[in-house]
């Protein structure tokens, strides 16, 4: 049996997208040693019974490594694509025209199916379509509820099912397809820790989910389309953590846009709370090489001074060449960039006002006691994560440490910056409460004798909703020893 990895002492938390290239056990096991935190599943690619084995061996590895682990479940969302062609593929040439109709005849050079009713209905002349990715790109010169006509502005090469973006309008297209209901049941069937919702459009989206979910899984809103940035705070207020993902932003806007609205992102993020990743294309090239180019490391350094809490890789762990590397690599670049003596300021560019609410409150005050203080690490006794993610908010400059009684708590709290979740059982007493703090933060090694920690509870204890404690308290010279005495 493997030796349970240490709490690490990086704030920003780790998501990899595991895939073909990474789905054994071994590798897993390796990935999480490399620093992965967190394992996202990408319900677009591959089946049921694939995702069913990841979920089963990151079950069975967070037993061994005894890590609490999120999964995070990905759903397809509306993902638009045009039809077939005679031939699989055509190109289409600058200033040629090109419609789009609801015949299921193959495709020519002239006219491919749309199998998406509500484009025909929303389109308007000027809009624009964008295929494969915004390789090519499309002008709409009319269009009624059986055909789009449109001017080829960007020509190309066009085969069947390439995606199709229209980020000039809001589409009249349900949250949630057939496809990723039933990705959603499976999942949380599974007892995954997040769903996350993809080309999400407005709050409603987030909403209808949220209401399917019913409390089962957190969710996490994929902000990639224009229309989600024109609502971010509305979507922000309805969801519980949202991700910029910057592949499908930089078709549906300029990529010139992407890094303004990432920085607006994280910062309206963050003011209210809600965990950020960072995603898409950050170590692109280690997909082939295995090592990034130097722009790379410096746009996941960007992301960890900006203070997003997790960063994330796509195919670089999923189906590139070295996904552990990848990891590891990423985990250096985090740990440096932490370790800088003007991490911290930088992180606390943006003033997080707190809510007036007790939770705020003691969570900000804190926050503060341990500067004054100048405590060694804090601990949080939470039942439902809700007092974590409050301190880990207010980015605390040293350890947290989370203690809860539930399972799904301490694993949906692995994509909170800074914040190291452990499963215990619950205390009884304000005594026991402190006892436990400082075995904890021993046992954790956040702390030694000496120091101080700030430990920050709720009472009566077990109870959701109910922090109201801070107390502070220093670990006696010889507190280790006696600690060491009584678990030996
Ligand atoms: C993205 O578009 O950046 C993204 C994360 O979504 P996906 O990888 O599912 O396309």
């Amino acid at each position: 049996m493997a030796t349970p990895i240490a709490p690490r002492s990086r704030k920003v938390r780790i998501l990899a997208t595991l895939g073909p290239a990474s789905d054994t056990p071994e590798m897993i096991r390796k990935l999480v040693k490399s620093g992965a935190d967190a394992f996202r599943i990408n319900m677009s690619h591959g089946n049921h019974a694939d995702h069913l084995r990841r979920i089963e061996t990151i079950r069975s590895l967070e037993k061994e490594l005894e890590r609490p682990t999120t999964i995070l479940a990905d759903l397809q969302g509306p993902k638009l694509r045009v039809g077939k062609f005679d031939g699989d593929r055509t190109t289409l040439e600058n200033g040629q025209s090109f419609t789009f109709d609801r015949d299921l005849a193959g495709g020519t050079g002239k006219r491919v199916n749309l199998p998406h009713r509500e484009i025909f209905e929303a389109v308007e002349p000027g809009t624009r379509l964008l295929i494969d990715d915004g390789k090519l790109v499309l002008r709409v010169s009319s269009a009624n509820s059986d055909r789009i006509d449109t001017t080829v502005e960007v020509g190309g090469t066009i085969s069947n099912n390439k995606g199709l973006n229209v980020p000039d309008v809001v589409l009249p297209l349900a949250a949630l397809t057939d496809k990723d209901r039933a990705d959603m049941n499976f999942a949380l069937d599974n007892n995954v820790d997040w769903i996350a919702l993809s080309f999400v459009q407005r709050p409603e989206d987030v909403a209808e989910a949220r209401r399917l979910i019913a409390g089962r899984a957190s969710l996490l809103a994929k902000i990639e389309k224009p229309a989600a940035i024109d609502r971010l705070d509305g979507i922000l207020e309805l969801a519980d953590a949202v991700m910029v993902a910057r592949g499908d932003l930089g078709v549906e806007m300029l990529p010139e846009e992407v890094p303004p609205l990432q920085k607006r992102i994280v910062e309206a993020a963050r003011r209210l709370g809600r965990p950020v990743v960072v995603a898409t294309q950050m170590l692109e090239s280690m997909i082939e090489a295995p090592t990034p180019t130097r722009a790379e490391v410096s746009d996941v350094a960007t992301a960890v001074y900006d203070g997003a809490d997790a960063i994330m890789l796509s195919a670089e762990s999923a189906s590139g060449k070295y996904p552990c590397e990848s990891v590891s690599i990423m985990n250096r670049i985090a740990t440096s960039v932490e370790s800088d003596p003007s991490h911290s300021a930088r992180v606390h560019f943006t003033e997080t006002l707190p809510d007036p609410t007790t939770n705020d409150a003691i969570a900000s005050a804190a926050s503060n006691i341990v500067n004054t203080v100048g405590a060694a690490a804090m601990v949080c006794f939470t039942v439902s994560g809700s007092s974590a993610r409050r301190i880990s908010r207010e980015r605390p400059t040293v350890p947290l440490l989370v203690l809860t009684p539930s399972l799904k708590t301490a694993r949906r709290l692995g994509l909170l910056w800074g914040a190291h979740a452990v499963r215990t059982r619950d205390v009884a007493s304000f005594e026991e409460m402190i006892a436990k703090a400082k075995r904890m933060a021993l046992r954790h090694g956040i702390a030694k004798g000496g120091d101080r920690i700030v430990v920050i509870a709720g009472v009566p204890f077990g109870t959701p909703g109910s922090t109201n404690v801070v107390h502070v308290v220093r670990l006696v010279g010889d507190e280790l020893d006696r600690h060491r005495a009584a678990s030996s």
